[in-house]
């Protein structure tokens, strides 16, 4: 039976010619670590200025795919155009113009911010002044703190504050977000608005579909080595069959023919204990459940509207969670 809500507003991101404006082509990229394919034949391009997002689940092959951006890992097939260059070839010219951000993990702990800092203004020709980097990543105070002593957003700033000490044209943000609170998370995306700001390409991986909602301009979905569909967060979400979820759960049991049966129902689906109707029409679908608990004498427990996400987009392509 075919899944209406499986309909995606666009196909993968096949596009191949690249424009003046284009920063990043990647085209049949390809990576494989003995039988498993990690990157499988995968096209995309990243214009000047723009934020992008890869979006998926753990071992979709995100990091894969950037760190062959990078020039970190080479590919086994496929063309990485990146500034105008062919990233295999022109590695280390490509490297002083690109800013990329380590996890913060792998920053060294017996450091200083400051002495962090210093390390990696080292590597580059271009760079900017260190004094402007602390105050913009509100590390100032923290400047002669040992890494180690540095809280988790502390640290995930100047995680980036790494990746900008050349003044790059283009930032690869891997999971920068991971592990981090809700509050430090925040902050850590209006650290992102500053870069577009500044009008900086950004490239972003995360498995969290707030984050590439909010951030992205255009994203794309990896599953399994796959871009699933790459296209703006609106329109992704605007591709599905229904563009709210209606939550409920009953006293008794309802049967899923009865409530796929419901006004503008395109599907359910059923989690610990709890139904989810796919609508596109709420008031509709509400109207047809209070009819399923005046007639059958099933009250419904719990109810909980909320727009559809880019998670259901994930949903409707995999069905799987982005977070299992
Ligand atoms: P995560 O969010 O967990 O980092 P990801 O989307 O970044 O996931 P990758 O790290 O690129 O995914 O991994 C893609 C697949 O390749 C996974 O199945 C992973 O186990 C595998 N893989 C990654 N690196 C290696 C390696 N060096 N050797 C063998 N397999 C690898």
């Amino acid at each position: 039976m075919s899944d209406p809500s499986r309909a995606v507003a666009s196909p993968a991101g096949t596009q191949t010619s690249a424009g003046p404006e284009t920063v990043l082509s990647v085209e049949g990229l390809t990576k494989r670590y003995g039988s498993l394919v990690a990157v499988a034949g995968i096209s995309f391009q990243v214009r000047r200025g723009e934020t992008f997002g890869m979006l998926g689940p753990n071992g979709a092959g995100k990091t894969t795919t950037l760190e062959m951006i990078e020039g970190l890992r080479a590919p086994d097939a496929g063309r990485i155009t990146l500034l105008g260059l062919d990233a295999v070839r022109h590695r280390r010219a490509v490297q002083q113009r690109i800013g990329v951000q380590l996890q913060s993990q792998a920053l060294w702990p017996e450091l200083t911010v400051e002495e962090t800092l210093k390390t990696f203004r080292a590597l580059f020709r271009q760079k900017v002044p260190l004094e402007g980097l602390l105050e913009r990543f509100s590390l100032v105070d923290k400047r002669r703190a040992l890494v180690r002593n540095l809280s988790g957003g502390q640290k995930q700033r100047l995680s980036v504050a790494t990746a900008l000490v050349n003044d790059p044209e283009a930032v690869f943000l891997d999971e920068p977000t991971t592990g981090l609170d809700p509050q430090a998370r925040h902050s850590f995306w209006d650290l992102i608005r500053d870069m577009q700001r500044q009008g900086k390409t950004v490239i972003v991986t995360t498995h969290y579909m707030e984050e590439a909602e909010t951030l992205c301009e255009r994203v794309a979905i990896m599953d399994q080595g796959r871009i699933m569909a790459l296209d703006t967060p609106r329109q992704l979400i605007r591709g599905l069959a229904f563009d709210n979820t209606v939550e409920c759960s009953f006293a008794g049991s309802v049967g899923r023919e009865r409530l796929l049966a419901l006004p503008a129902v395109r599907d359910v689906r059923n989690e610990d204990g709890s139904n989810f109707l796919l609508t596109n029409d709420v008031p509709a679908t509400l109207t047809g459940l209070m009819g399923v608990t005046d007639d059958g004498g099933e009250r419904v427990q719990g109810l909980q509207v909320r727009t559809a996400t880019l998670e259901d987009v994930f949903i409707s392509l995999t069905g799987r969670r982005l977070r299992d």
